[in-house]
């Protein structure tokens, strides 16, 4: 399996294979960029069809971790794990200790964290084996941060700034009174978003799988609840995917009304080329990963400290990353995807 001529390889600084026989690991670490900091990114267990698979997904989300981390601001790097696994029957202590050890051996280059198919409880193991862990319960044991919580708020908060600046660039309004949002996924961060919505006057839908997360937003919020097919045909200013990735396909593309998307979902669009749809359309999207950068930017706290409101400044600086972004892709007649790689591009260099 070749790296160097993969598709998805981009200038990738490392990317280590991993194996130990007596706990049944196999993984991959890729580091993308290190030029900003040591590269932070989650630590992921998938059963994965193939190596193959596995290398393209740790190739495409190492990357995507360093943009996200340069256009954060944030001093760390891109870098991402795939275990090869099930995470409902391969999951043992000594695998992850396997893991830590793994994490332990690049020395502090890439810092691991949780991702699908991994947890609290996951990290920890591992962190009896490194420190370069990140959101394991150990934080006082390293002398590190002074923060140790779950990372969805100050994501719901960042995207509720952002979402606030793609509304005054496309609909030239400061204030969200009577603002019609539509969330897809009512979950941790989108039902933090549906609070700071609702309480800066929008109006609410929401649809999601979990009927008791909708009747929480409907009897807290007073959201109206919309099945999951039609949360995209909804004639409102906002529609914020807070769900799962691939949500704007040439499927659901053709529903959209809302002249503005703003979400916390990653890997948003199905197909890259969908960005240029989009603009075509008039429909102002916030990139996703300069969007819901606020998790990041809580973790990194919490691993070199900082007060709550140092946080809080920080994430609300994604809010002036947008409005720059939309400004360059208006100025350029360029999609907001383009000018968003290409700005994370011009602080990967200039770190260089
Ligand atoms: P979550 O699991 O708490 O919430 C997601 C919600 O979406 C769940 O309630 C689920 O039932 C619902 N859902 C799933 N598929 C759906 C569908 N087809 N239609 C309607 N609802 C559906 O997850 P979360 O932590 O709130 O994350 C939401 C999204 O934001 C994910 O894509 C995640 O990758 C991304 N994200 C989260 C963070 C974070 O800090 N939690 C950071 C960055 C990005």
């Amino acid at each position: 399996m070749s790296v160097f001529s993969h598709v998805d390889f981009d200038q990738h600084q490392q990317v280590v294979y991993g194996h130990d026989q007596a706990s049944g690991l196999k993984a991959i670490i890729a580091i993308h960029n290190t030029s900003l900091g040591p590269a932070l990114g989650g630590c992921r267990m998938w059963p994965y069809a193939s190596d193959e698979e596995a290398l393209r997904d740790a190739l495409r989300l190492s990357r995507g971790m360093s943009y996200k981390s340069a256009l954060a601001q944030l001093p760390l790097g891109g870098g991402k794990a795939v275990i090869i696994g099930n995470p409902h029957t391969d999951k043992s202590t000594a695998l992850f200790q396997a893991m830590g050890d793994f994490v332990e051996s690049l020395g502090g280059r890439y810092i691991t964290a949780a991702d699908s198919g991994t947890g609290v409880a996951e990290m920890q193991i591992m962190a009896e084996r490194t420190r370069h862990v990140a959101g394991a319960g150990q934080r006082e044991a390293f002398g590190g941060g002074v923060r140790n919580g779950d990372p969805s708020p100050s994501t719901a908060y960042g995207v509720f700034v952002g979402l606030k600046a793609a509304v005054k660039h496309r609909l030239g309004r400061d204030d969200l009174q009577g603002l019609k949002v539509a969330i897809q996924g009512v979950g941790q961060v989108g039902f933090g978003l549906a609070q700071q919505l609702k309480e800066a006057g929008a109006e609410l839908w929401v649809t999601d799988l979990v009927e008791a997360n909708v009747r929480r937003a409907v009897e807290q919020l007073g959201a109206t609840a919309v099945s999951q097919n039609d949360i995209y045909g909804l004639d409102v200013d906002v529609f914020a995917p807070c769900a799962m990735g691939a949500i704007i396909n040439p499927h659901t593309l053709e529903a959209l009304r809302a002249p503005v998307i703003a979400g916390a979902a990653n890997n948003q669009l199905a197909d890259a080329q969908l960005a240029d749809e989009l603009q075509r359309r008039g429909c102002l999207y916030a990139p996703d990963y300069a969007i819901n950068a606020g998790g990041i930017i809580d973790v990194c706290y919490e691993r070199t400290g900082g007060s709550a409101a140092q946080v809080k400044a920080h994430v609300e600086g994604i809010g002036a990353t947008l409005a720059e972004i939309f400004r360059r892709a208006e100025a350029e007649g360029a999609t907001t995807t383009a000018i968003a790689d290409h700005l994370a591009q011009e602080r990967l260099h200039a770190a260089r």
